[in-house]
């Protein structure tokens, strides 16, 4: 079956431009600008008036928390409420990381769970980053294999928390990760910052949520960032991503590194860093919605990080989307916020955010929103070119945005189990109003339409960072 989709305005990271497209199997079969139905190759071919909609790659997150067990509770999205969610934000991939295993356990023991919680559930094209909890001799030679064997390319490693590695680990698995061509994934938080501060606080009764952007300051996060930057260069230009940049001071340490010519890094931010403020925490009630790592700053770290975007400093937009539901789960951080389930909803609000709030108000340009939301995380996934573009061969995987739309965002609009969006209110210019996957329209007018399972298990190449 062919359709051809006609009319409509293709944004790449390239540009804008008049094209129109016919899939076929699932694949771009070409792209013209004009392809009529009187063309030999669209006999029989399907229709879709494109006029007036802008027409984008799907959209590639490459960090979801579906169905994760952080032990005092699991996120109320799985694999099939969270990738709903993600196709009608126009999101047609995702990448999730894995919740630590049991203590001890070997890489494997995720890679086997997750398939368990994925497999027959998404609805979106789907892939896993591993988790190292543990750098032993054993552990790594897991990570080279399942990288091998699973297409899982890429690994998250914690400078805190509990399953976090020290110096010494950190620079075992780097060398490694080099050797194999695997991409580490690093959230970059001082530990012995936060857990001083966290202690303090909780032994002097400040235990409201204004106190836990104070707890997580960006110090510690710029301290690991540098560090991070310092051992992967060490261990021979390792390949590095930073995941979820907050602040002013950790994008200075990463361009730092930029400048001084260091290879093979990358940096992730999130609509939340770049649109949310700490005030939010003010509000005990209202902040503990906003309770994640690392926090939410102020203007002049958001101003930073759009900055970036505008220049192409940092490379990719992803959600670290991991709901809790704030009438139940949030409430167990009520009295002390260092008891709330870390973690917000995201991954549908994503890509609409950046085209209103960054597009429409001129902060980045509509070829910048496709690089950040799609081509980048796709290229350092290890995606490209079958995900993240407009072209022929890569999949049939599109999203038609009306750029005119104008609607207020609010819970009752989204298809996440969560209970609360940290954007209620908000205005917004655009709407995601029809999801191809892989030639199949799954969203239409706003509504789901797919079927559960309808998600591929993606087998990710070489990162373009490693
Ligand atoms: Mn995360």
């Amino acid at each position: 079956m062919k359709t051809r989709i006609f009319g409509g305005t293709v944004v790449t990271e390239q540009g804008v431009f008049r094209k129109d497209i016919l899939i076929g199997d699932g694949r771009i079969l070409k792209t013209a600008e004009t392809i009529d139905e009187n063309d030999p190759d669209a006999a029989g071919a399907e229709e879709i008036n494109a006029a007036g909609k802008l027409i984008l790659p799907g959209a590639v997150d490459i960090h979801t928390h579906m169905d994760l067990d952080v032990g005092i509770a699991r996120a109320i999205d799985d694999f099939y409420s969270g990738t709903v969610a993600a196709a009608c934000g126009g999101t047609t991939a995702i990448v999730d990381h894995m919740a630590f295993g049991p203590k001890g356990c070997s890489p494997w023991h995720q890679v086997k769970e997750y398939h368990r919680l994925a497999d027959g559930n998404a609805v979106v094209d789907y892939g896993f980053h591993g988790v190292l909890q543990s750098a032993d001799s054993a552990a790594l030679d897991d990570m080279a294999e399942i990288a091998r064997t699973e297409g899982i390319t890429s690994f998250k490693v914690y400078m805190t928390y509990d399953g976090r590695l020290d110096d010494l680990e950190l620079m075992r698995v780097l060398e490694r990760a080099g050797k194999e061509h695997i991409l580490i994934c690093a959230h970059c938080e001082n530990h012995g910052i936060v857990t001083f501060f966290r202690e303090k606080f909780v032994r002097e009764g400040k235990t409201e949520t204004r106190w836990h952007p104070v707890s997580r300051p960006a110090e510690a996060e710029a301290e690991a960032v540098s560090r991070l930057l310092a051992l992967a260069r060490a261990a021979g230009e390792a390949p590095v991503y930073i995941v979820h940049l907050s602040s002013r001071r950790g994008l200075e340490e990463f361009r730092r590194a930029k400048k001084a010519g260091q290879e093979h890094i990358g940096a992730e931010t999130c609509p939340q860093y770049l649109l949310l403020d700490e005030k939010l925490y003010n509000d005990p009630q209202e902040g503990l919605k906003a309770v994640m790592a690392p926090p939410l700053r102020r203007q002049a770290d958001r101003d930073a990080l759009w900055q970036a975007l505008a220049e192409n400093e940092t490379d990719t937009v992803a959600t670290d989307h991991c709901p809790f539901t704030f009438a139940g789960q949030k409430q167990q951080g009520a009295e002390d916020f260092t008891k709330c389930p870390s973690g917000a909803p995201g991954v549908e609000e994503r890509l609409i955010l950046l085209y209103s709030e960054g597009v429409v108000k001129g902060r980045i340009t509509l070829p910048q929103m496709v690089k950040y939301a799609c081509t980048n995380p796709a290229r350092v996934a290890g995606l490209y070119p079958r995900k993240g573009t407009v072209e022929t061969g890569a999949d049939a995987d599109l999203v038609l945005l009306d750029p005119e739309k104008e609607w207020t965002m609010t819970t009752g609009r989204l298809h996440g189990k969560a209970d609360y969006t940290c954007y209620e209110g908000m205005k917004i210019r655009g709407a995601v109003e029809r999801v191809i996957l892989r030639g199949k329209t799954i969203v239409l007018n706003g509504n789901y339409i797919g079927t559960r399972g309808d998600g591929l298990y993606l087998r990710r190449g070489t990162s373009s960072l490693a």
